[in-house]
């Protein structure tokens, strides 16, 4: 099975993405994360995309198509849960190509509904462990008082660069102009499951598997 996780920055799509990969041995994709690495092990593509990163808008849909299609050329039994791609109407064709050419279809679109200010409110306090990616926030999830990762007992916590209110506004400005308008688009192939991605993980993990059955 393969899926595409669509929603807002802040939704839960990571949250959600590592769930299933736990739970189905699916395998995550998430474009975020392979720019990331690009960035900090100092790649000539990281560099060039750093800054754009930092003040929250899209990279090329070159260089992300590039980076899903390398990752495709594996193994693919689990099913891929697309995470953060794609965010633009010239990435989901390129993907429905790519996805053609191995093969393989795409069986649903789960696009995560959460309002703006929740949205503001779980980003500005977010961070995650360095090792395992577990996700916290200082509200509702802080950082055990031990100082170590509840999942996978790391001591290193991380924020993100673009995770600050400046960036969001951007952030959430691309995703209104150039990610939303994908949900008419598989709205119109059928694709399309859309849940309410606020409350517990586990509650839209429930809604998550609901939307896939
Ligand atoms: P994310 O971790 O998905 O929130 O992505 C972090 C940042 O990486 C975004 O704000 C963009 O700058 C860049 N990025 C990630 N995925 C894509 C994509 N599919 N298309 C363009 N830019 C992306």
């Amino acid at each position: 099975m393969n899926i595409i996780l669509l929603g807002p920055p802040g939704a839960g799509k990571g949250t959600q993405a590592r769930r299933l990969v736990e739970e189905r041995g699916m395998i995550q994709l998430s474009t975020g994360d392979m720019l990331r690495e690009a960035r900090s092990s100092g790649t000539e593509m990281g560099n060039k995309v750093a800054a754009i990163m930092d003040a929250g808008e899209l990279v090329t849909d070159e260089i992300v198509i590039g980076l899903i299609e390398e990752r495709l050329q594996g193994d693919h039994a689990g099913g891929f849960i697309f995470d953060g791609f794609p965010r633009t109407l010239g990435q989901a064709d390129a993907l429905g190509a790519l996805l053609d050419r191995h093969g393989a279809a795409l069986d649903a679109v789960v696009e995560m509904r959460v309002d703006d200010d929740a949205l503001v409110e779980r980003i500005t306090a977010r961070s995650t462990c360095g090792m395992c990616g577990e996700v916290y926030n200082d509200i509702t999830k802080p950082i055990p008082a031990d100082g170590k990762c509840s999942n996978c007992g790391g001591t290193e916590f991380k924020r993100r660069a673009d995770d600050n209110a400046e960036s969001l506004r951007t952030r959430l400005m691309e995703y209104y102009k150039k990610t939303s308008p994908l949900i008419g688009y598989y709205y119109a192939k059928g694709d399309l499951r859309s849940i309410n991605g606020l409350g517990e993980i586990d509650e839209v993990a429930g809604a998550v598997s609901d939307a896939l059955a």
